[in-house]
């Protein structure tokens, strides 16, 4: 059985006064929590100040992304070894966002994804489609090809103590959440690809779901036999929508 997991994505967002207010409310919330994980993912700064908000509860707290070097004159840059120092459990690596609006190849992803794990975080790989590459009939060969850049060759366990999130592009932030069949077709192609390498981790792996997921849509995605939680923006910065979806995860 997979448990289900639920992270926040925060993104560019948060002062230090709210997020503070916001981790303790989510930490606090009355939510099953012997059956759902969660994490909280704020900006760089504010990790400290929601690690400290959740640190007695259930709730772990991770990143948004890293650079792929340990340490070394990257000005503006923030390396594994700092966020395992801050407490991180994880690391989203390759975000839609940092793909495209940063220029991320899958390459690169490739490598923050193993900076993550030489760190001991567990990476979250973002994969997805953009609308024109689903209209164009090619959603599965994207998603395959953001996949198997991490997966290489397959002679290494990679996906071991990994996530994978599928965030349609076209859904994020648009409020346009994928039809539970659409995500589950997409999920399941994901494990099937993991699962022909490697099939104990595929079986195991979790494979969350992203794109305007709210507490509204969560139970008929979560119900879906190859998701397993969400990896949620907007809906993460509201407390209430925020636990709506964790209590939809059990
Ligand atoms: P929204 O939930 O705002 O669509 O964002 C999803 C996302 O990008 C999470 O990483």
């Amino acid at each position: 059985m997979r448990q289900p997991l639920v992270v926040g994505n925060w993104k560019m967002n948060g002062r230090l006064g709210e997020a503070e207010e916001l981790a303790r409310a989510i930490a606090g919330a009355e939510v099953d929590w012997e059956h759902v994980s969660s994490g909280i993912c704020p900006p760089f700064p504010l990790i400290d100040r929601v690690a400290s908000a959740v640190q007695d509860s259930p709730v772990g707290w991770g990143a948004q992304n890293l650079h792929q070097e340990d340490s070394g004159a990257f000005t503006g840059e923030v390396a594994g070894p700092l966020l395992k120092d801050l407490g991180c459990t994880y690391v989203i690596v390759g975000h839609s966002e940092r793909r495209d609006l940063f220029g991320e190849s899958n390459e690169l992803v490739a490598e923050k994804f193993f900076a993550a794990k030489r760190n001991g975080l567990i990476p979250i790989l973002c994969v997805g489609e953009t609308e024109a590459e689903r209209d164009a009939g090619k959603a599965g060969e994207v998603v395959r090809e953001q996949v198997q850049a991490v997966l290489g060759d397959g002679k290494e366990d990679v996906f071991r103590d990994a996530v994978i999130a599928y965030e349609p592009v076209w859904a994020i932030g648009t409020g346009r959440t994928a039809t539970p069949e659409q995500a589950q077709e997409m999920h399941a192609l994901i494990r099937g690809l993991i699962k022909e390498a490697y099939p104990i981790t595929g079986q195991s792996l979790k494979i969350l779901y992203g794109g305007s997921m709210k507490a509204a849509s969560a139970p008929e995605l979560m119900a879906q036999e190859d998701i397993d939680g969400g990896l949620i923006g907007g809906a993460s910065l509201k407390a209430d929508e925020f636990i709506g979806i964790l209590r939809a995860a059990v």
